[in-house]
């Protein structure tokens, strides 16, 4: 399997640490309100990513972060007259609620900034000890220039950063030693949420705890680490100093990086006001759909939201729910053992398959992936029929569904129909004939029979009975 890596802009062949076994460190979201899809891309990508390896074999031990104390659930909490506590925890809430409908799993470990406050200053000491931090006022920096890889992963140069942050000295962080220097420790505001620590009451800069999570949950070394675009300057870089100044060994050796969901070709963000929430997006879709969408693409390649591509991605999903619903109907009536002819053609159950492996092998293509998928649909669809044998029709199935969970995307509908939702289609239908809408009458017989009714025109009128 091979991913890109960041820090080296090359696609390297991926070797775990510990064979078999992978450490996944992904920044997750701050809360301080619903996610909007932006938000979503990495939580689908790096999802899926795990999934493929742990379809792999791997066992992955997938840890991604809530930052839950931060300038904006302050405002937040100020804005509503509540504290910043029930804010985070009714967004992290809420948060969870959109990663089970977009069938994202729970990570191994989410954990929260507030509740590993104790480690942060742990690993602030550490540094200031070590001469790679200082305080002024009660403030912590860390000494960007004491760390000579600093730079490494977004490839820049550190005097050109320092001409471009000479903008930093009038801000008021003019008692800082250096432009650069970064925040591990600020003294607290008057109403802000604070903690003890040898400096000051105060709290966390932000890059300081993914450092210090990575380590307590994964170790000092990790496989892979991954974040939106955005985060790779300041964020993952100052996350790479603090770390490997810290410990002492290489911090993570995979850095990977999901491009940016834009809308009309802008990045989509809070701070821009061009959003849509999960939540927004589940009234109108499922969000099976979303996540449809963001696999249709690369994860690195920037990816522009629109409704006719998310009608694209509906009818896209809805091919494959087809399929399998088809086949499940076929699977009430057939029989049997495979015949010779299907000993043949199952073989090339394998080569979708494989097509499915290489595309994901090759830095999780998904794109690809997806178009294995169809292809396999377009078999299903061809080579299966009520002739065929129950072993046949299942192992199709098997194959279908298996791939599609690889990805994360439920396509087995819960078939269970209520009795009265059939009368309700059934008068639909008969209202659909009267108006010579024989097209619609058609997709409902058509619809009822995919889920294993079976409709019967008689003098009476129309009667039904499950397959
Ligand atoms: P934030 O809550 O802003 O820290 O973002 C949480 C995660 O979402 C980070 O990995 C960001 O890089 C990612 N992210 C935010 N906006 C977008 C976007 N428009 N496209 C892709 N990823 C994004
Ligand atoms: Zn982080």
């Amino acid at each position: 399997m091979k991913v890109y890596n960041t820090l080296t802009r090359k696609k390297e062949e991926f070797v775990p640490l510990v064979p078999g076994k992978v450490s996944m460190y992904v920044c997750g979201p701050t809360v301080y309100n619903f996610i909007h899809i932006g938000n979503a891309r990495p939580m689908i990508v790096f999802d899926t990513a795990r999934r493929y390896m742990e379809h792999k074999g791997y066992e992955v031990n997938y840890v991604s972060n809530f930052t839950d104390v931060d300038d904006k659930i302050i405002a937040k909490a100020n804005e509503e007259g509540v504290s910043a506590q029930e804010i985070s925890e009714r967004y992290i809430a809420e948060c969870k609620k959109d990663m089970a409908d977009m069938n994202v799993k729970p990570a191994s470990t989410h954990p929260l900034a507030t509740q590993e406050i104790g480690g942060m200053i742990e690993m602030i000491s550490d540094l200031v000890e070590k001469g790679y931090a200082y305080e002024v006022n009660g403030t912590v920096y860390f000494r960007t220039r004491k760390f000579k890889e600093y730079g490494k992963l977004s490839h820049k140069n550190l005097d050109d950063l320092r001409s471009g942050n000479r903008s930093l000295l009038v801000t008021g962080e003019d008692q800082k030693e250096d432009p650069l220097d970064f925040v591990l420790w600020k003294p607290k505001k008057e109403g802000e949420p604070s903690w003890p620590s040898p400096w000051s009451d105060g709290r966390p800069g932000w890059h300081i705890e993914c450092s210090v999570m990575a380590k307590k949950y994964l170790g000092p070394e990790i496989d892979i680490h991954a974040g939106g675009e955005d985060l790779i300057f300041p964020h993952h870089e100052n996350e790479i100093a603090q770390s490997e100044c810290c410990n002492g060994v290489p911090f993570a050796r995979y850095w990977l990086h999901n491009g940016f969901l834009n809308i009309d070709n802008r990045k989509m963000s809070k701070s821009l006001g061009n959003f849509f929430t999960v939540r927004e997006i589940g009234e109108k879709y499922d969000l099976q759909v979303l996540r449809m969408f963001m696999l249709s693409a690369h994860y690195r390649s920037p990816l522009n939201f629109s409704a006719e591509l998310m009608e694209a991605s509906k009818n896209s999903l809805e091919r494959i729910i087809n399929a399998v619903s088809n086949l499940n109907h076929l699977l009430g009536n057939a029989s049997g053992e495979l015949t010779e002819e299907e000993a043949v053609l199952i073989k090339e159950l394998d080569g979708f398959e494989a097509k499915f492996d290489e595309a994901m092998d090759d830095d999780f293509n998904t794109a690809d992936a997806v178009s294995a998928i169809f292809e396999l649909v377009r078999f299903a669809n061809t080579s299966v029929d009520e002739k065929s044998s129950t072993a046949f029709v299942q192992a199709v199935k098997d194959c279908l569904v298996k791939l599609c969970d690889v990805l994360g995307l439920i396509v087995e509908k819960d078939e269970e129909i209520l009795d009265e939702d059939i009368e309700k289609l059934i008068e639909e239908r008969q209202a659909a004939r009267k108006a010579r809408d024989f097209k619609r009458a058609d997709e409902i017989r058509d619809e009822l029979q995919a889920k294993g009714i079976l409709l019967e025109d008689t003098r009476e009128g129309v009667k039904w009975k499950r397959a």
